[in-house]
């Protein structure tokens, strides 16, 4: 079976002792691709510095929603050095992100204003250097829609997809059609209390679909809880096969297909 991760996060500590191991083990298990995405400056150096050491893995620069607030006094700096990072290696930093709103941790008006500010300079980084975006929505299903609604038709060719989508089928609808987003299906969708989603997946055509870990997080219902690895999105293709209702080879090879095409790789 053919296997791309579109978002994963191999750097982080928890795979320190065993990464070399772990890589390995999902690469003869038909991983063809993972894409190392960063968080905020340092995470961003860190996927970029992990994807250079094999073909197989591509990085994106940015900072998440959660680490708006933090980096915000600084965010012309940080996008400077994202600005060189992606002059010196434009092969292998293929995405801007994860940007997005999340008031999910924490939530105020000036946090949410922040994290607007921020996610519109990613989509005019991303517009400039023609990358792809990587979007996090996190208890902002209507402030996601009404930002969209508002800002990406002010731009041409904006790509993006909405990373472990959770949202509900009215949601897939209108970012799949009205914008082309692409819908970063990951573990979540295997848990059984998550109908909305299997039922989004239901009525969105393939083409829009892409696979996912968000490693190590959100492993699949059946190692849920343990650390996530590239090579267990083989249960979340297993689901969309048989929801699409179509064969498992003939269904990871489509969905092989998407991601590269997203990420023009
Ligand atoms: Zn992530």
């Amino acid at each position: 079976m053919q296997i791309f991760d579109t978002h994963t996060h191999d750097y982080f500590h928890t795979f320190d002792k065993d990464r070399d191991e772990m890589l390995k083990e999902d690469f003869s298990s038909g991983v063809m691709g993972k894409v190392q995405i960063g968080c905020d400056e340092e995470t961003s150096l860190q996927a970029l510095k992990l994807a250079r050491t094999d073909e197989k893995m591509w990085a994106t620069v940015g900072i998440h929603p959660c680490y708006v607030e933090e980096n915000f006094e600084k965010r012309e700096k940080i996008f400077n050095i994202f600005e060189k990072l992606l002059k010196e290696n434009p092969k292998k930093i293929i995405g801007i992100g994860e940007t997005g709103f999340d008031f999910y941790h924490k939530d105020s008006d000036e946090m949410r204003e922040k994290q607007k500010t921020s996610f519109i300079q990613h989509i005019q980084f991303a517009v400039k250097y023609e990358k792809p975006l990587v979007i996090h929505t996190r208890n902002a299903r209507k402030e996601t829609l009404d930002f969209f609604a508002d800002e990406i038709s002010k731009y041409k060719n904006v790509k993006a997809v909405i990373h472990c989508f959770s949202e509900d089928a009215h949601f897939a609808k209108t970012v799949t059609e009205k914008y082309g987003f692409f819908l970063g299906i990951g573990g979540v969708a295997t848990y059984p209390a998550c109908k909305e989603i299997r039922n989004a997946i239901d009525e969105t055509p393939i083409k829009f679909l892409i696979t996912e870990t968000d490693s190590p997080y959100l492993a699949p219902q059946s190692k849920r809880g343990k650390r996530n690895q590239s090579k267990n999105i083989k249960e979340v293709i297993e689901l969309i096969s048989e929801i699409k209702k179509i064969p498992l080879q003939e269904c990871s090879e489509i969905l092989v297909k998407n991601a590269k095409q997203f990420w023009g790789v």
